[in-house]
């Protein structure tokens, strides 16, 4: 047994603790006989067989060089499949190393398979390149490199990314040199994602529906993520007895019952903010009584694969309510809202003047409020959005607020709103 599987069985075993971050050093592990994962933002996953290796997920752009690297000191065996788990850059950014090895080896290329919904993320990635720019730009902004992209990138998906030549909708079963890979569908994290089972391995690949962390199923900026068909996958892949599974993010568990354990309390973890959401809006409730209603037992996020500390559970209740419901919020004021810079102004005018509202947020920053305060300084910015004084006052107040957030969702962005009026307070 590796050290990668000592990590998993103390953190599942003990139920409490941190995962350690994972090094993204490009080091290969060979986990057991002829199966290996290449250390990377998101991981590769490789399996030896007669007919060559097939390999799953293929990293960031910048991350397939070397994880190509890290394999062909490993083995010369040609690249004969590539399966993409979902269609997440991180997760497909690298193929094209992999084509390129094929192609300087003299070895036919590899067959790549995924969902069918991968092609049409892809198409979809391109109708939004900018809003996709701008918000990587923004989830990064507290990464010094500030980009997942590589320099000077203006497209999203890039265009080397190696699409798809086989797709498939519900399931999929191949047998490649005496393995058989059998990709289910599961909605989840996205609408194309795919968890693989590999009978001869006992071995589960569940891609970024197990990521050791509070499952990703809120995220403010992104498109529909789906709890329930999650929670059903988790106890899918619960059911199927594997001895391995090796997510594409974080540390590969050994053990039936510690993988049962990992992904029946992620389950019980969303089915229960499921419950509760669909219970409040059952009952009428708005989405911010809600919100500020449903939780989930701190008991239950401090397990070392629950900590929100990526996604958290309070974003996860918006994409329920934005699911079932609708975007209408049950505020009828937001239903055709003024614009926000004119209720700004009023709101301002009655509390005499931008800065006396921003020294009212300051002082409710200060009493703890930082939810409240932060209202009040977004009036305070909008209402006399050059000024130096309100913008000095809502760095701080966003400064204080991204320390006291545990989500890197959140923090992101509330560090982009401490950026953005630093950058004005401090213009000459
Ligand atoms: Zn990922």
């Amino acid at each position: 047994m590796t050290d990668l599987f000592a990590i998993s069985e103390r953190l599942i075993d003990r139920g409490e603790g941190e995962a350690p971050p994972a090094p993204f050093d490009f080091t290969l592990t060979e986990l057991f006989e002829g199966v290996a994962r290449v250390n990377a933002f998101s991981l590769s996953i490789i399996f030896k067989t007669d007919e060559g290796l097939v390999v799953i997920d293929t990293g960031l752009k910048n991350g397939g060089p070397p994880i190509v690297e890290a394999i062909r000191r490993w083995s010369n065996d040609p690249f004969q499949t590539l399966i993409y788990t979902h269609g997440h850059l991180d997760h497909v950014g690298g193929s094209a190393a992999f084509l390129q090895d094929s192609k300087s080896n003299n070895h036919p290329p590899p067959m790549v398979i995924a969902h069918e919904n991968v092609p049409k993320r892809f198409e979809r990635y391109r109708l939004t390149n900018g809003y996709n720019m701008v918000i990587n730009l923004r989830q990064t902004s507290q990464n010094p490199n500030r980009t997942f992209l590589g320099e000077g990138n203006d497209l999203f998906l890039d265009q080397s990314v190696v699409w798809p030549n086989i797709t498939f909708s519900d399931h999929f079963s191949i047998k490649i040199g005496g393995l058989t890979f059998i990709l289910h569908q599961a909605k989840g994290e996205t609408d194309d994602h795919a968890w693989v089972w590999i009978p001869e391995k006992k071995t589960i690949c569940p891609g970024d529906l197990f990521i050791w962390l509070f499952p990703n199923a809120g995220n403010p900026q992104k498109a529909q993520r789906y709890p329930v068909e999650w929670c059903q996958a988790l106890r899918q892949m619960a059911g199927m007895g594997a001895e391995y599974f090796i997510p594409s993010h974080g540390w590969p568990i050994q053990g039936a019952d510690r993988i049962r354990k990992a992904c029946l309390e992620t389950a019980e973890a969303l089915d229960h903010l499921v419950g509760d959401t669909l219970e409040m809006m059952n009952r009428g409730c708005t989405l911010n009584e809600i919100i500020h209603t449903v939780k989930v037992d701190p008991k239950v996020l401090s397990r070392p694969f629950l900590r929100p500390l990526y996604d958290e559970p309070e974003f996860v209740v918006h994409n329920i309510w934005r699911l079932y419901g609708g975007w209408y919020d049950g505020n009828p004021a937001n239903l055709k809202p003024a614009r926000e810079r004119d209720v700004a102004v009023e709101i301002a005018e009655l509390a005499g003047g931008a800065e006396s509202l921003a020294s009212r947020a300051l002082k409710t920053a200060e009493k703890g409020n930082l939810r409240l305060a932060c209202h009040l300084i977004e009036m305070a910015a909008l209402a006399d959005p050059e000024n130096k004084k309100v913008h000095g006052i809502r760095g701080e107040i966003y400064q204080q607020r991204r320390k006291e957030e545990t989500s890197l969702m959140a923090r992101a962005i509330f560090n982009q709103a401490e950026m953005d009026s630093k950058k004005i307070s401090e213009e000459k």
